[in-house]
């Protein structure tokens, strides 16, 4: 084995071999992948191999989609067969909901460039005849669906990787990993030690553990899979290979195996294996079967399928592989290790394995992933993802696999976990709550503790009169939100606003002001939008979404100057709440010694104040569009602030309102939200923050590119819709029809309160952006008129928040 290597990547599986691969493709050719055992030694050998471009996230759905185009590349220049059958795949729904959730499905594929089609019983059984029509309603019919062979395709990987100059050492077992003060790494193993530049984590079933020897705990959990094998059936014999069909009622997928059926469920009652640490000794081993556990998913498997019960169970594999909480796979370099990458959790392989491979390799040599993958960005996690925590939400997501998720549908496993101070005052209003980062916190509220629950839907649901009186509570009164789910930094020292105007596109403001930004990676994109308060020259309170907190402290790490400037994360020291509505200046100013007139204490102000007895720091924003205030307080504060402002809101007629009503009014506003209208894939110009970047207050990251998007104007626009919806609104990922044809894509949408109709937001092509009619917008499979409006649906010129 050799002493150096730009790259070490640890394991040989499927995801592994891929990583090598697309490193040597980007042009990096001193790598090594070390493999404890021979390649695929985890849970690659075992795996069915099928293959499919659908995913709930349309960026890992693209990076699928890649995926199974990019076998024709290795098998060209490997000359290793992937064993590739394009057989075409039908998703069965069995009840009108999860027809609903195709049809949707679909029309995400549609602006993915995907041809899926929404076919009747009739024409799905005539496509696979296997399946007893009585107990289906519809099936979406994907043509590039299918299966691989595991093998093949990881050796496929690693042939083409070895041509492009990588080197690959078998049976060495990486035993432990030493930081060198350079950011270089020593990777000690059985069969003598390597120094890389950089290590990749491809360790599969081990990836827990070989993160575990840097101190790590990746949140990752293997799951038994089981499937079966049935006898040879006359069914099949002379006809060509049969279509992969999923049968969601009965969690089941099916595929042709030679003479016979492959069978696998995702059961309810799935087991984890090795919950705490993987045997090093675990091979090509298969774990022994358990057909009582799948026992319901069979019965009604061979009810759909009756063919596939007179052939008789031939063979059984019981075989492990990881899942984060979320299921989908965790990419990217780890905040706070230096050239540590990871490249697990990745649950199906043969989809994903090749897109995981090209945005790590880009990222590793680009510096950018050069896509967005915040959907899989080992950053969406944080402190709260412990072993336990972990376990809960993969055995939930496994046991969900093939269970339709609704919009308005929050899970219950590891809940409730993280609370505020003031969860049971909100319990006590009959709230219902949301699960965020494993932080509860409320979405609505309902008028009495029975009708406290969400009745899941597609449609408008049960919840929709009373965010309504919420939204109308915000307009004509004044809301209590809590607003403890941000995220927060505290920002200090001599350099504090220096670095902060390099990191982010806006001025930062001056003392005792707030100003919003978004901030940019190299390329100009949107990676974050943040709002700046500045406390004293030399100290910022900066308030961004909680969810990418690690994502933001990655990014600041890796630009922190020697000296002159801390940040840090203080999320849950500062909790807050909300007052929003006209009546709200009156209701804090009975609280507080400070003059709040508009004269003394503008709109975009952040000053200290003591609000009662407590201490806390009040900004004059409001995300609603209001005029409006939020409050800022250490943890111990919060309770005593809710008392007095639930006491003294009497008054005022102060109701709660939770994130839906919130959710609701930003959208009238036109306002945008992280992982929504912002991501890596926008510039600020196309995502319409013109007015929060500065070109001219100096350099800052990006801005040579925001400023030549400026020029040209960008591709895409966002732009607010109003739609003639009927009992649904659109959520989030819906086509935006133009003249006939898919133009763009929906980020947004709710039902508007307080202006009485529906809207939405999305992107348009620029050239698109000016016109005001001809949209339309699907919506569970029908298309409704939609009107561009020139601004936001509610007070456009925002007048309300400045008075
Ligand atoms: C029964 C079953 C059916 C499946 N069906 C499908 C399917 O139909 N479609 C699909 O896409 N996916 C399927 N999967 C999932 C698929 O197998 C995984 O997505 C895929 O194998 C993950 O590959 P990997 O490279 O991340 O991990 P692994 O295959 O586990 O590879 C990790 C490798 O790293 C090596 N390694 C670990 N630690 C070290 C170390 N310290 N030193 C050296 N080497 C190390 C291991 O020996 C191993 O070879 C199935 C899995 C099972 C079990």
């Amino acid at each position: 084995m050799k002493s150096h290597a730009k790259v070490v990547v640890i394991g040989g599986g499927v995801v592994g071999a891929s990583v090598l691969y697309h490193l040597t493709k980007a042009g990096w050719k001193d790598v090594l992948l070390i493999e404890r055992a021979e390649l695929t030694s985890g849970s690659t050998w075992h795996a069915a191999g099928g293959m499919h471009t659908v995913n709930g996230d349309p960026n890992v759905a693209k990076l699928q989609q890649y995926t199974i185009e990019l076998y024709k590349e290795i098998e060209r220049i490997s000359g290793q067969s992937c064993g590739v059958h394009i057989t075409g795949g039908l998703m069965l729904a069995g009840t009108r909901e999860r027809l609903d959730w195709l049809k949707m499905a679909k029309a995400r594929g549609r602006y993915l460039g995907m041809d899926l089609e929404i076919i009747s019983v009739d024409e799905a059984a005539k496509l696979f005849p296997l399946m007893e029509k009585k107990h289906f309603t519809g099936a979406m019919y994907d043509p590039i669906e299918g299966h691989v062979d595991p093998y093949g395709v990881t050796h496929a990987y690693a042939k083409s990787a070895q041509i492009g100059g990588a080197d690959i050492v078998r049976h060495t077992r990486v035993t432990d990993l030493k930081p060198r003060s350079d950011g270089s790494w020593d990777v000690i193993t059985d069969h003598g030690n390597v120094h890389a530049e950089h290590v990749v984590n491809a360790g599969g079933l081990w990836a827990r553990e070989v993160g575990r020897m840097v101190g790590i705990e990746l949140p990752i959990l293997a799951m038994e899979h089981q499937y079966l094998i049935t006898g040879d059936m006359p069914e099949l014999a002379g006809k060509p290979e049969q279509l992969h069909a999923i049968d969601f009622e009965g969690e089941i997928y099916l595929r042709q195996e030679r003479g016979g059926m492959l069978m696998g469920t995702y059961e309810r009652a799935g087991v984890p294996w090795s919950p705490v640490t993987t045997p090093w000794d675990f091979g090509q081993d298969l774990l022994p079967n358990d057909l009582e556990r799948i026992a319901p998913s069979l019965e009604v498997g061979f009810a759909h399928f009756p063919a596939l019960g007179a052939a008789g169970i031939k063979k059984i594999v019981n075989g492990p592989f990881t899942f984060a909480p979320d299921g989908n796979p965790l990419v990217g370099p780890i905040r706070g290790l230096r050239n540590f990458w990871v490249a697990c959790g990745v649950m199906a392989g043969f989809s994903q394995g090749g897109g995981v491979g090209l945005a790590l390799s880009r990222w590793m040599v680009d510096g950018d992933p050069g896509a967005d993958i915040w959907g899989m960005d080992v950053a969406r996690y944080g402190d709260w993802t412990t072993l336990a925590y972990t376990n809960a939400k993969v055995r939930e997501n496994y046991s969900r696999r093939f269970s339709i998720r609704f919009p308005n549908e929050e899970l219950p496993a590891a809940r409730p976990l993280r609370t505020t101070p003031i969860y049971e005052r909100l319990q006590a209003e009959h709230a219902v709550f949301g699960d965020y980062c494993g932080l509860e916190h409320a979405l609505w509220f309902a008028p009495t503790a029975a009708q406290a629950e969400d009745r899941i839907s597609f449609r408008r649901s049960n919840a929709h009169p009373h965010v309504a009186a919420e939204c109308k509570t915000v307009q004509n009164g004044v809301g209590l939100l809590e607003i403890s789910n941000y995220g927060k930094f505290d920002i200090r020292g001599p350099g504090a606003a220096d670095w902060l105007s390099h990191m982010m596109a806006n001025r930062v403001p001056a003392v005792g002001r707030i100003a919003l930004t978004p901030m940019l990676n190299d390329r100009g994109k949107l990676i974050g939008d943040f709002t700046m308060c500045r406390i004293a020259a030399d100290h910022v309170f900066l308030v961004g979404t909680y969810a990418a907190e690690t994502y933001y402290m990655r990014w600041f790490e890796r630009h922190m100057p020697a000296a002159g400037v801390s940040v840090r994360p203080c999320a849950m020291e500062y909790v807050g709440l909300s007052v929003a509505g006209p009546h709200s200046r009156a209701l804090l100013q009975s609280l507080v010694r400070d003059d709040l007139s508009t004269a003394a204490f503008p709109f975009m102000s952040f000053r200290r104040m003591e609000i009662g007895m407590v201490p806390g720091y009040v900004g004059r924003v409001s995300f609603t569009g209001d005029l409006g205030y939020e409050i800022w307080v250490t943890t111990d504060y919060q309770r005593a602030l809710y008392d007095l402002l639930h006491e003294a809101g009497r008054a005022h007629g102060l109701k709660p309102f939770g994130g839906r009503a919130l959710n609701a009014m930003r959208i009238e506003k036109s306002f945008g939200s992280w992982a929504r209208e912002y991501r890596p894939i926008y510039g600020p110009f196309e995502a319409g923050l013109d007015r929060f970047v500065d070109l001219k207050k100096g350099d800052f990251i990006g801005r040579s590119a925001a400023a030549e998007e400026k020029e040209s104007g960008g591709a895409l626009r966002l732009v607010t819709f109003k739609v003639d919806a009927t009992d649904a609104d659109a959520i989030g990922d819906e086509p935006i029809w133009h003249d006939g044809k898919t133009v763009g894509w929906v980020t947004s949408g709710a039902f508007g309160h307080r202006v009485d109709y529906s809207l939405a937001l999305g992107y348009v092509p620029a050239a698109l952006a000016k016109l005001d009619t001809g949209f339309e917008i699907e919506i569970i499979g029908e298309r409704h008129k939609a009107q561009r409006l020139a601004g936001a649906a509610f007070d456009a010129g925002g007048k309300l928040m400045r008075t």
